[in-house]
């Protein structure tokens, strides 16, 4: 069976957990859960500190799906969003993504930097965001639930 994406990269606050918390967002999980058994690289680009982001992953169960967390250091240096997303790709062995891959993220930073590595940008509408500022981003599509992600994949 083929991966119906090459990877996908994941924002964390407000993507994958109800903004400001640490709960899952409703259908993430399994989201996750299911590009992972398909075998889909998956990497985590936050803006949190990389330590706190894996412990967040751990307690969603998420953690052993995620094969490249990237985001602050323990200098606390915010290097930005779309340098955390080239760590979060090279995290995965990947210098240059294959079309189609997708960036999955609820903030406007999320959708330009997501665009500046030639991802298909992907906003998702329960972070928060109105759908509109995120297309005026630059996103190419405003995930209303997590499973609509699958109609954009290879099946
Ligand atoms: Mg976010």
């Amino acid at each position: 069976m083929t991966p119906p994406f090459p990877a996908v990269v994941l924002d964390l606050d407000g993507t994958l957990t109800v903004p400001g918390t640490t709960r899952p967002a409703q259908g993430v999980v399994g989201l996750v859960e299911g590009l992972h058994a398909r075998g889909v690289p998956l990497a985590v680009a936050t803006s949190a500190s990389t330590r706190v982001a894996r412990r967040v992953l751990d307690e969603l169960g998420l953690l052993r799906c995620v094969d490249s967390v990237a985001g602050r250091g323990p200098d606390g240096v915010d290097a930005g969003k779309t340098a955390v997303v080239g760590e979060a790709l090279l995290g995965l062995g990947i210098t240059a993504a294959a079309p189609g891959t997708p960036m999955l993220g609820d903030g406007p930073a999320d959708i330009a930097a997501a665009l500046a590595h030639d991802l298909l940008a992907i906003g998702v509408a329960w972070g928060g965001t109105r759908p509109a500022a995120l297309r005026e981003a630059g996103a190419r599509v405003v995930l209303e639930h997590p499973d609509e992600l699958w109609a954009l994949g290879a099946s």
